[in-house]
């Protein structure tokens, strides 16, 4: 990507590949917007892709591939054991991060599994700079506690600090003196901190980190789902690191690091995952794991195609023009929304804009899930489907009870090489509508909610008629216009 100014003064981001495959999209007419919301129970994640135009909810597995991905994937060697491009990818994990092993997972939260399995026992204390909904979900799975902490202007919604994501190292000194670094299995540092914002940590911070945890001989882990934007960001904000190459960043960061893990369907613009390990002992521990819940440890659950597209993948993430993409669109979209006075988290991260719905609907209680809310209302006012990341994401307590979500977010994800700017000023121009009416939007309450990861497939109400009322006041600006 390119920032490139315009003759007329104005600088836009500008794509640095060009399209050779399309798919058709389709924009469903409010009224079919406004069934099919129902449908869904109010949760996005229940829409059918068929009722969706602009689909914002993730970038995970739906990033675009490229001509040397496609190609690279014709000449996969399958075989169930002993695959070349198993070997392919174990050298590329190695040559970039520099860890002796690689063992392969279906996806990152299969990852996760295996290294919760190995390490957390009932009552470990797992700091880290902030949780990811599925880590948390099987470290509690074996007794463990997670604790954050993450520095306080990480949850300041609108900051300048450029490294939001960082671990507060004297808060992990404090956790290590109270509970004792024996109960500490591991810290686990998560790269553009992905429930904050996609808000990166520092190489400094990493370091320094790092540092602490070597004092105490606690192993360090690096979730690098979205390592790639972390990246980016190092390098831009970062001044000791300016002229260093991604590459240089990356092995300087993995050689922090005792286990990388990674979901490959956002690192790598492919699906699978795996996690790279550096020490024997441990490496011994997790292989036993491998084969009994992803698959021989040549494969791991993933396809061998896939498998060739995430070695280019991970070379074309260490190539600046490709991975600025999101980055600078993510800053357009968020530069436009703050210049109409919209809240979002600010400075821009990687992963997607995200719309702060705590401000943008005051009137909704957190009880009644704003975030939520916002995302059945921008459906339903445009076609663009966001995702929620708030109350409605987060577990209920052991007793029943519910505790507030320190964020109320929704999440525009901008799945890399996808979009063009056209639509991403498509979905801005329908947010600054939504923020007109926002008085017309109201709050959700659960029908169905299931115990474990309620957000993927509970079901809601609104708490009153107020998605016709939202629809009337659409028709009536404008008019027969999608
Ligand atoms: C997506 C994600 C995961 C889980 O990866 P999946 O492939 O979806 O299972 C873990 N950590 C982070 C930071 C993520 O963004």
């Amino acid at each position: 990507m390119a920032n490139v100014r315009f003759s007329t003064g104005d600088s836009l981001p500008l794509e640095m590949h060009k399209v050779r495959i399309v798919q058709k999209l389709d924009l469903p007419p409010i009224e079919r917007r406004l069934e099919a919301m129902a449908e869904a129970g109010n949760n996005t994640f229940l829409l059918q892709n068929r009722d969706i135009f602009l689909d914002m909810l993730t970038d995970s597995g739906v990033n675009a591939m490229s001509d040397q991905q496609l190609a690279a994937m014709m000449v996969a060697d399958d075989s169930y054991a002993g695959s070349a491009t198993f070997t392919k990818l174990e050298n590329k994990l190695n040559e970039l991060f520099g860890m002796p092993h690689f063992l392969p997972a279906h996806q990152g939260r299969a990852c996760e599994h295996i290294i919760a399995s190995t390490l957390v026992k009932p009552g470990s204390i797992v700091p880290m700079n902030f949780h990811f909904t599925t880590t948390k979900a099987h470290i509690m799975r074996k007794g463990g506690t997670v604790v954050e902490l993450l520095i306080d202007e990480g949850l300041k919604t609108t900051s300048e600090f450029p490294f939001k994501g960082n671990l507060d190292v004297g808060k992990l000194r404090h956790v290590i003196d109270e509970h004792g670094a024996d109960s500490i299995p591991f810290v686990r540092l998560e790269a553009g901190t992905n429930l904050i914002g996609g808000q990166p940590f520092s190489l400094r911070n990493a370091r320094e980190v790092a540092e602490v945890c070597r004092a105490h001989g606690i192993p360090t882990v690096l979730d690098a789902s979205l390592l790639q934007d972390n990246l980016y960001f190092i390098k831009q904000r970062e001044s000791a690191c300016r002229d260093m190459s991604i590459r240089e960043i990356t092995r300087a960061l993995a050689d922090e690091m005792d286990v990388i893990y990674f979901s490959a369907r956002k690192l790598g613009f492919a699906k699978g995952g795996g996690i790279c390990v550096r020490d024997d002992a441990l490496l011994a521990k997790m292989r036993e794991l491998i084969p009994l819940f992803e698959g021989f440890l040549t494969y791991g659950g993933m396809s061998v195609r896939e498998m060739e597209a995430i070695v280019v993948g991970l070379d074309e993430t260490m190539d600046e023009d490709v991975i600025s993409q999101g980055p600078q669109f993510i800053q357009f979209m968020t530069d436009e929304l703050v210049r109409a006075g919209i809240p979002v988290v600010t400075p821009a991260g990687g992963l997607g804009c995200h719309l702060n719905a705590m401000e943008f609907l005051p009137h909704v209680p957190q009880c009644e899930y704003p975030a939520g809310a916002l995302a059945a209302a921008l459906y339903i006012a445009s076609g663009v489907r966001g995702m929620e990341r708030g109350t409605m994401s987060e577990a209920r307590e052991p007793d029943g009870s519910e505790a507030p979500s320190q964020m109320e977010l929704l999440r525009l994800a901008m799945p890399r090489r996808v979009f063009t700017l056209s639509q991403v000023k498509y979905a801005i121009d329908r947010i600054v509508w939504l923020h007109g009416h926002r008085d017309l939007i109201g709050g959700l309450a659960f029908t169905e909610e299931p115990a474990v990861l309620r957000f993927f497939f509970g079901r809601l109400r609104p708490t009153s008629d107020w998605q016709a009322e939202l629809a009337r006041a659409f028709r009536a600006d404008l008019g027969d216009s999608l």
